[in-house]
């Protein structure tokens, strides 16, 4: 089932609570899954992808990516530009939704396994923002570059200049302006990004996030995917974490690093992206209304995945298996 047409079955009413100390204590079956996928066999941990939402063409292709020898950030690169390409994902490159105005407007990261970071925020007609993000970071003594000069920065390497609102979103535009209803906090069936985290055969962690942000949303608004430590944080001596949803709210809580250094003080992948969620629902008492997932892994290839609500899922390929699955839904909070 495609992402948006699952979380656009999820029915918040459907959801139920359960008492973030309860949750907390008892390990998910998600967990059990995920750490059993990994510890299978302990030297067969890494090399390793995982992405959120159901992905298997991208995840394939980083993970055939590593297969070739090649490494984690070079499987990022390769694996994101499978959905930036992809007309029918609404959410990333081309065939985004465009903001308000109709522009589609695209942002994206990468972070490698030395801490090194690149990134583009508000980008324009160019189809692989990802790779944009790659060259900052290569190319630039910057980490982070915007709009038309990212563009330009773009052109120059050589990128073309395409239009990226296919008939299908532009279609989706229209229908939308008759009612032009602005409202970032519940249009949850909007959110869907791709972040990917993966570890290659040489143990190094790398990740990376490309979306076209949350669809007519204000023209020069920017989500957590682009921005360091909220849509996505790597430090190979750690792990990585990466995110989807809300943005807003990724951003005001720095999401990725929180994970990350939960488990720099022993917590598991799992606990780590729980206690991530239970801070945002903690925080907002309207958490029912958005949806805000995490993906995580450590430095052992062991995973986790949690969202706010049902309907969140994440692509893993390990151990020669590639599956995607649903987190066990327990939401954490007061
Ligand atoms: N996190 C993205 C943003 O807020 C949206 C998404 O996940 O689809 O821009």
């Amino acid at each position: 089932m495609k992402r948006r047409k699952f979380i656009q079955n999820t029915s918040l009413g459907s959801l139920g609570v359960v008492a973030g100390a309860t949750a907390l204590a008892c390990k998910s079956e998600s967990e059990k899954e995920a750490t059993t996928l990994a510890t299978d066999k302990e030297e067969k941990n890494i090399p390793m992808v995982i992405a959120t939402w159901e992905v298997p063409n991208a995840v394939s292709k980083a993970w055939s990516t590593l297969q070739e020898g090649r490494t984690a950030l070079d499987a990022i690169e390769e694996g994101c530009k499978v959905e930036e390409a992809d007309p029918e994902n609404q959410s990333v490159g081309y065939g985004g939704l465009p903001d308000r105005d109709g522009n589609v407007t695209l942002d994206a990261c990468i972070m490698n396994s030395k801490g090194d970071y690149g990134s583009v925020v508000y980008l324009q007609n160019i189809k692989h923002p990802i790779s944009i993000a790659r060259k900052v970071m290569e190319d630039t003594p910057h980490v982070l570059m915007a709009g038309m000069g990212a563009q330009q920065f773009a052109l120059e390497l050589g990128f073309e200049k395409e239009n990226l609102l296919t008939e299908a979103s532009k279609a989706a535009w229209e229908e939308w302006k008759k009612t032009s209803e602005y409202k970032p906090i519940i249009n949850i069936e909007n959110h869907d990004t791709i972040g990917m985290l993966a570890i290659d055969k040489d143990g190094n962690i790398s990740g990376g996030c490309t979306t076209s942000g949350l669809a007519y949303k204000m023209a020069g608004r920017v989500g957590d995917s682009p921005i360091i430590g909220a849509g996505l944080f790597v430090d190979n001596e750690i792990g990585a974490a990466t995110a989807t949803g809300m943005g807003e709210e990724v951003l005001k809580t720095v999401g990725s690093f929180l994970i990350v250094e939960l488990m720099r003080q022993g917590m598991s992948p799992q606990a780590a992206c729980e206690e991530a969620v239970r801070r945002i629902v903690s925080k907002n008492p309207n958490h029912k209304d958005f949806q805000v997932g995490y993906i995580a892994v450590n430095k052992k290839g062991e995973t986790g995945a949690y969202a706010i609500h049902e309907g969140f899922l994440a692509t893993v390929h390990q151990n020669e298996k590639m599956k995607t699955y649903a987190p066990e839904y327990h939401l954490t909070g007061p």
